[in-house]
């Protein structure tokens, strides 16, 4: 069977390698310990839960949603930037509910890209910023996020004439996966620099919800004109550890959320209104859940990466996100990975986001502190 040229021109999946290692030692019955995943393994909240029961005892979930989300779903994200970012948002034109936020990332590139338009990426970063772009025939261009820039792009490094053909561009804080965070600064500059060149900015905002020490997470919505150029968009996924419930959002320029609305009219028949009323819940009802998730990621945090620094493994302590990157000595992340494997622990290697992100891994923050403390161990001892 011929596959289509927009799938073979793909690029490699760079984990299928490591997922078959792993499957074999844990054939060989070794005990694995995975930071490997981007996937909270912390319960949804009880009272997410509970909207989501009640929801679908009424008759009037059971039938097709709207396509654009129901009102109050996109009110109860208002709701949020209001409290959040001190941001004013018109629910009806300026929020588009997404089934996960990895929908609407895909699909923008198909409202907005033409054949050989250039699209902007942050990089190491989120794959589907890089074959979004492939699948709606455009070009990705890497954006490379560098340890002595704080992991924020560089716009003055992009060329003038790829600016000129640029359509769109990716950004994303809190970062994944360098944990990076940006400032208020940055994203004015981001704001000016697409004003020049016309182009649209989509700030991924995943993390949104997972801060340390009081850190405050700036939103790229909170710079006045942010609104003229781009969106945000932001899912519940990690937050409120609802990824296995699809539910997130866009929400900024109103012709960007009206061309994704128009892309998914075609291809989807919206968000399930049961997960959209547990969404309106962990939005708008009390953030202690939040809090806890938090305090929770926080203890493993600390634990990591002071246990990593002992082992002479350099990070950045990060302000958000939950994921460490860490350099690696000889800068090849895959025998890293390869070697703390054999420990039966379980690494991202950098490369597998990007040419970008060669030396470094990066350590989710998805295991208890016991299991952390045992990481710890086997990883001194393979060293
Ligand atoms: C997890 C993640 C997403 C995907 O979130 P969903 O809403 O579950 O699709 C998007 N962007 C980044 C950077 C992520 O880490």
């Amino acid at each position: 069977m011929d596959l289509a040229e927009r799938i073979r021109n793909l690029p490699p999946y760079l984990f299928a390698e490591l997922d078959r290692k792993i499957a074999k030692k844990r054939e060989e019955g070794v005990d694995i310990i995975s930071f490997g995943v981007g996937d909270p393994d912390i319960p949804t909240p009880e009272h997410i839960i509970h909207a989501a029961c009640e929801a679908a005892k009424r008759p009037e979930n059971h039938r097709y949603p709207s396509y654009e989300g129901m009102i109050s779903f996109r009110e109860a994200v208002a709701e949020r930037f209001k409290r959040d970012y001190n941001v004013e948002l018109k629910a009806e034109s300026e929020v588009i509910t997404l089934i996960g936020s990895k929908e609407g990332i895909h699909n923008i590139h198909l409202a907005f890209i033409n054949l050989d338009d250039y699209v902007l990426y942050s990089s190491p970063g989120y794959p589907v910023y890089k074959t979004g772009p492939i699948f709606a025939g455009g070009k990705p261009y890497a954006m490379p996020l560098k340890k002595e820039n704080n992991f924020l792009p560089e716009l003055e490094a992009i060329p003038e004439d790829v600016a000129r053909k640029a359509k769109l561009m990716w950004i994303n804080y809190p970062n994944n996966p360098t944990s990076a965070v940006a400032e208020l600064d940055f994203y004015r500059e981001v704001v000016d620099f697409a004003r020049d060149y016309d182009i649209i900015v989509c700030s991924d905002e995943a993390y949104s919800g997972i801060a340390f020490d009081n850190y405050k997470i700036k939103s790229f919505l909170e710079i006045d004109e942010a609104r003229e150029v781009g969106i945000v968009i932001d899912s519940l996924s990690k937050t409120y550890n609802m990824a296995g419930w699809r539910i997130a959002y866009a929400a900024g320029n109103e012709d960007v959320i009206s061309g994704l609305g128009r892309v998914k009219t075609n291809v989807d028949s919206g968000a399930s209104q049961i997960i959209q009323e547990a969404g309106i819940a962990a939005l708008i009802d009390h953030q202690d859940s939040v809090r806890k998730n938090v305090e929770i990621y926080q203890k493993r945090r600390d634990l990591l990466y002071n246990g990593l620094e002992k082992l002479g493994i350099w990070c950045q302590k990060p302000k958000a996100t939950f994921y460490l990157w860490a350099e690696v000595e000889d800068g090849n992340s895959l025998s890293f990975a390869d070697k703390l494997l054999e420990a039966g622990v379980v690494v991202t290697p950098g490369i597998g986001f990007g040419n970008d992100g060669e030396g470094y891994v990066r350590f989710a923050l998805t295991q208890d502190v016991e299991r952390i403390h045992e990481a710890l161990e086997r990883i001194k001892k393979v060293l």
